[in-house]
């Protein structure tokens, strides 16, 4: 990773928090091993375990679906977000005070390379879309 394990779900926020990367390292009794190393960044993989423990103690959370809409009751002061997942055909209300957007941003790609867009150039944004054929044309 790009930055310090300090900047895990929650460190930075509230360093007692029992979701923090030392604790997941804690908690899998590799600390100790952690520490004495003086490693200073984490793999991507080794986020992605500890993002899935987290996630895993976690029973309010949603995957796979689609917000298909937002709007906002002013009688009630409450956001109300559609949700559908495709997968299983399935609709979620959810009613909320307070919302975070977070649907990341717009791949930037100038329009002079776009040309040299192939089945073997493309923007990182694609990566995890394709990965399936990347990996299979290094065979
Ligand atoms: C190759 C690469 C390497 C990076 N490395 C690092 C790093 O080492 N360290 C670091 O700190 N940052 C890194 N970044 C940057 C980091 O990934 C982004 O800053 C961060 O992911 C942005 O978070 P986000 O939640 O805004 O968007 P995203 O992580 O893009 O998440 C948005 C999510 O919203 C979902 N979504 C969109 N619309 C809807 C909808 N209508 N309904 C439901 N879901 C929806 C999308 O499917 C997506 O899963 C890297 C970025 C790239 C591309």
């Amino acid at each position: 990773m790009q930055v310090s394990y300090l900047a895990d779900l929650v460190t930075l926020a509230d360093p007692s928090s029992k979701f923090s990367y030392l604790n997941f390292l804690r908690s899998h009794n590799r600390l100790i091993q952690f520490g004495v190393h003086e490693q200073g960044y984490i793999t991507r993989s080794e986020y992605n375990r500890y993002c899935r423990w987290v996630c895993g103690q976690l029973t309010n959370l949603l995957f796979g679906f689609t917000v298909e809409s937002v709007d906002y009751n002013r009688e009630l002061e409450i956001f109300i977000v559609s949700c559908y997942d495709k997968s299983t055909d399935s609709r979620q209300i959810i009613r909320t005070r307070k919302l975070v957007v977070g649907i990341g941003s717009q791949p930037c790609l100038p329009c002079n390379t776009r040309q040299f867009l192939n089945e073997k150039v493309l923007h990182a944004a694609d990566y995890m879309y394709r990965r399936g054929e990347i990996i299979q044309s290094k065979k």
